[in-house]
């Protein structure tokens, strides 16, 4: 058998930080970055004694990202106990959901090609602490130090079928699901600051088969490029394997982002070594109908719902309207636009192009828009109008970012009052024609493209401002009288 012979099976675990103020079992905060264990007490420390209580708000946003999901809620779920030691984990178990959790059975769309992703349940847990190494290397560190801050935070835990046939989907999967939960307010998904945090689930099996090959679960994938890496590495290795007649083994591998290959981290491990049981601490999580349709009812408007207002009533092409939905700020952005009057195609052919250009060449995150609404709307009316043109428009753009002025302010400081009586256009336009005779030649004798090269020269000596359409005008009437 040779290489494309062979299919992928993928199938992702997502934890995500719930964006709650304090802990999911005690009332620390959970404020990321604040100096090491200030933020704990008895319960997030695990001393004896001590008792858990749910947070209601981080069970909220729970139930808001199960139905952002399109997931089942459960209305009673429970609270287990798994057990395993490690030095970030003061009392020896984490608190999770094991065999009934809040919710089951989602999926998410993704786009190339259209299908469906289901998700098998999304459940809640409390995150660990954090373990901090000595030095570069794990295995060489003289000491490890452990900081408690991160000790309780909510967590919820997606969990995919294991539908995505190539690392790409696995991608688009991503990518999506990070936008719901942005767009739903229930985390801030960030993959560097590790609000954020996908294992994968990857095995080969023959196309055409219709038996799952065995999976290994990669971990330490610190980006979406990581993952598509390590995706496609594993790939080729289980495949090499399996062409030489080797078994593939059910393990846990680490991605190594510097040398860029999977290597053993354990032996699987399976639910029977954590010894889950219901967590005698906790009652059942008992929901009510109300409460449910309540977190419903107050849903933020979804990334779905948002691209097909901007395609169906707006008009936008499907392109613009899934750039414009790539962050809650930048569609917040664009909504203000046109509710200040802006035309929605004009709008957004400013904000995909200059603004977010300017962005990206600065690093600008897209939550962090450097710009008014209502700033960019004035531009577009000055355009409009006549006063700018669209060309010096751009650089105005870029200096009401940098100094935070008006557009109209910028304009009369400087001068960019475009030029469009016709007497002065005319002038301009005769010295061009009696700069050119050559052109004017050709033009002439009937090579009419080169009349742009003409008013390229107009725009030229009046910095930009001359009005083109103006221009091109006044040209043709020169030229051909
Ligand atoms: P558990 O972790 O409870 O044992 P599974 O191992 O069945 O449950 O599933 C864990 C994750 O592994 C899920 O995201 C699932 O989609 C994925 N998965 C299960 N089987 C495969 C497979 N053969 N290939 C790829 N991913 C798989
Ligand atoms: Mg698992
Ligand atoms: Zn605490």
């Amino acid at each position: 058998m040779t290489r494309h012979e062979y299919e992928m099976m993928i199938g992702l675990e997502v934890h995500v930080e719930l964006l709650t103020r304090t802990k999911m079992f005690c009332r620390c905060s959970t404020r990321f970055g604040d100096p090491p264990n200030t933020n704990v007490c008895p319960v997030c420390l695990g001393l004896p004694g001590s008792l858990p209580r749910p947070n209601r708000e981080a069970v909220r946003l729970a139930v808001r990202a199960a139905l952002a999901l399109n997931c089942q809620v459960n209305l009673s779920s429970r609270f287990d106990r798994k057990n395993y030691f490690y030095p970030d984990l003061p009392k020896g178990y984490q608190i999770s959901q094991y065999d009934e959790p809040l919710a089951t059975g989602g999926y998410i769309e993704i786009e190339e090609p259209r299908k469906r992703i289901r998700i098998r349940r999304l459940h809640i847990e409390e995150d660990a602490g954090k373990s901090m190494h000595a030095g570069d290397d794990i295995t060489a560190a003289s000491y490890s130090l452990v900081d408690f801050n991160r000790s309780g935070v909510p967590l919820i835990e997606i969990v995919s079928e294991p539908d995505m046939r190539s690392p790409e989907e696995a991608r688009q999967y991503l990518e999506k699901l990070q936008r719901i939960l942005q767009f739903a307010r229930v985390s801030d998904v960030k993959m560097e600051e590790g609000s954020m945090r996908v294992d994968c689930n990857v095995s080969v099996r023959p196309k055409g088969s219709d038996v799952p090959g065995v999976p290994c679960e990669l971990k330490n994938l610190s980006s979406f490029r990581a993952v598509v890496k390590a995706l496609s590495y594993e790939f080729e290795r289980q495949v090499g394997l399996l062409e030489k007649g080797e078994k593939v083994v059910r393990e846990t591998r680490h991605w190594d982002e510097s040398k860029e290959v999977t290597a053993v981290l354990r032996a699987k491990e399976t639910s029977e070594d954590y010894r889950y049981f219901p967590d005698p601490d906790l009652p059942r999580l008992e929901l009510s109908p109300e409460f449910v349709d309540e977190v419903r009812n107050s849903m933020p408007e979804l990334p779905d719902q948002i691209v097909s207002r901007y395609v169906e009533n707006m008009g936008l092409p499907r392109y613009d309207a899934n750039v414009l939905t790539s962050s809650p700020a930048l569609a917040e952005f664009f909504d203000k636009c046109v509710e200040l009057g802006a035309e929605p195609k004009t709008a957004s052919n400013w904000i995909m192009g200059d603004l977010l250009g300017y962005m990206k060449a600065k690093g600008i995150p897209y939550e962090k828009i450097p710009l008014e609404p209502r700033s960019l709307v004035e531009m577009l009316v000055l355009i409009k109008d006549g006063v700018i043109s669209g060309k010096i428009a751009k650089d105005i753009l870029v200096k009401m970012i940098e100094t935070g002025k008006d557009p109209r302010t910028i304009v009369k400081e400087e001068g960019l009052e475009q030029i469009s009586d016709e007497e002065s256009l005319a002038r301009v336009v005769e010295q061009v024609i009696a700069n050119n005779p050559s052109v004017v030649e050709e033009i002439k004798a009937g090579k009419e493209k080169a009349i742009a090269f003409l008013v390229g020269q107009v725009m030229k000596m009046t910095k930009g401002k001359a009005n083109p359409a103006k221009v091109n005008i006044i040209l043709k009437d020169k030229l051909t009288s």
